[in-house]
């Protein structure tokens, strides 16, 4: 019932999960309705939990982007940009107007102007080719600027749906409960009662005026870190809060370890600062680059963490990135963080096979 997903009690993110204990409780009630425990929190709390979905569906999701008339919102984070975007976007959405949703706006430094930020953000949307017709930033946890972005969708969707889009990991369901729990009962924007078309496709809730706020199973990005690690990992790795940038006076011949996951060695070029923009409970710890191996060797899943030591043997092998930069700019590893790095800094980063490494215009 529910969702239409087949029931199974081994693979919690997954779709039609139902933890064992509570299948057995419902077939010992006699319960012939039987719900995963997505489509229990949804009908019991309202609340939304976003499973992934096979290729095949993504494909027909965003084929499907095309041929409605609609508004489409794409969450990204601010925090893994590169980690978020759904490539193609732009050619899936049509004619469509895009408005660009910077969720996790609560980890950025107080002092960054959240102007410079949006520029930032349209800034990277265009290389993607997407030209948003609005930027917004919000911190769906906090419920910072939500009330901005519905103001801004009921502007611009002009009586038509609301598709919501973004990869895994970006806070989209996080968005969507802070919205059902803003609007519920204040001016009825979104109404709560009941929640039809509860698909795996998508989950349909109603506006007031007889259109609907679709939300969309979230897409996969396989270079994520969130897609590696164990969610005690992720969680420390993840910032929860402001980040405190952490500064390094550093000259050519040093290396700085992320924790057990990130590596970059200064190779050569003029002495510079470099500042660290990861969760303030990760590990940053600099040495000489000619001692960098051995104490990787000797350290890596006890001072150097996460992964733990147990966790070591499962991750993929470091893999190397060169980058020179023409001016100050970032470097950064996918759900990691990012190194702002001044120009013409010889750099060598390392970071696990798979997980996106890339270099951008400083953020910040
Ligand atoms: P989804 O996969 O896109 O639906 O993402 P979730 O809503 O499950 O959120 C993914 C992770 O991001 C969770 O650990 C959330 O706690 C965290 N998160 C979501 N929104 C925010 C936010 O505004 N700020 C911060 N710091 N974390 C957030």
């Amino acid at each position: 019932m529910g969702c239409g997903a087949q029931l199974q009690t081994d693979r919690p993110n997954q779709a039609g999960y139902i933890p064992a204990a509570a299948l057995a409780k419902q077939q010992a009630a006699g319960g012939e309705t039987l719900y995963c425990q997505r489509c229990f929190r949804l009908r019991h709390y309202n609340e939304i939990t976003d499973v992934p979905v096979d290729d095949n569906k993504f494909t027909q999701l965003l084929n499907e982007l095309g041929k409605v008339d609609a508004l489409i919102v794409n969450v990204v984070d601010v925090f893994d940009f590169a980690g978020s975007v759904i490539p193609g976007l732009h050619r899936f959405v049509g004619h469509n107007p895009v408005i660009l949703v910077g969720n996790k706006a609560d980890i950025l430094p107080h002092s960054v102007k959240r102007r410079r930020v949006t520029d930032w953000l349209r800034r990277q949307a265009s290389i993607q080719g997407l030209r948003p017709v609005a930027i917004q930033l919000v911190s769906a946890q906090l419920g910072w600027q939500v009330p901005e972005l519905l103001a801004l969708i009921e502007k611009e969707r002009r009586g038509r749906d609301v598709y919501f889009v973004g990869t895994t990991n970006t806070g989209k369901s996080t968005l969507i409960n802070a919205i059902i729990k803003q609007e519920a009962g204040i001016q009825d924007l979104v109404t709560t009662s009941r929640f039809p078309g509860t698909t795996l496709d998508r989950i349909e809730i109603p506006l007031d005026d007889g259109q609907q706020l679709i939300d969309t199973p979230g897409i996969i990005q396989p270079a994520q870190m969130a897609h590696l690690l164990s969610a005690n990992d992720l969680k420390i790795v993840s910032p929860q809060k402001e980040m405190r940038p952490r500064t390094f006076q550093l000259q050519p011949g040093q290396t700085l370890f992320l924790g057990g996951l990130g590596r970059m060695d200064f190779t050569d070029g003029p002495a510079g600062s470099f500042t660290v923009y990861v969760d303030n409970q990760l590990t940053v710890h600099r040495t000489k680059q000619t001692n960098a191996d051995a104490f990787w060797e000797k350290h890596r899943g006890e001072l150097l963490t996460p992964p733990s030591q147990a966790e070591l043997s499962a991750m993929p092998a470091q893999k190397r990135y060169d980058f020179t930069p023409g001016e100050r700019s970032d470097v950064v590893i996918a759900g990691l963080g990012w190194i702002n790095v001044p120009a013409r800094a010889v750099l060598a980063m390392y970071a696990p096979a798979g997980i996106g490494v890339s270099m951008r215009a400083s953020l910040i």
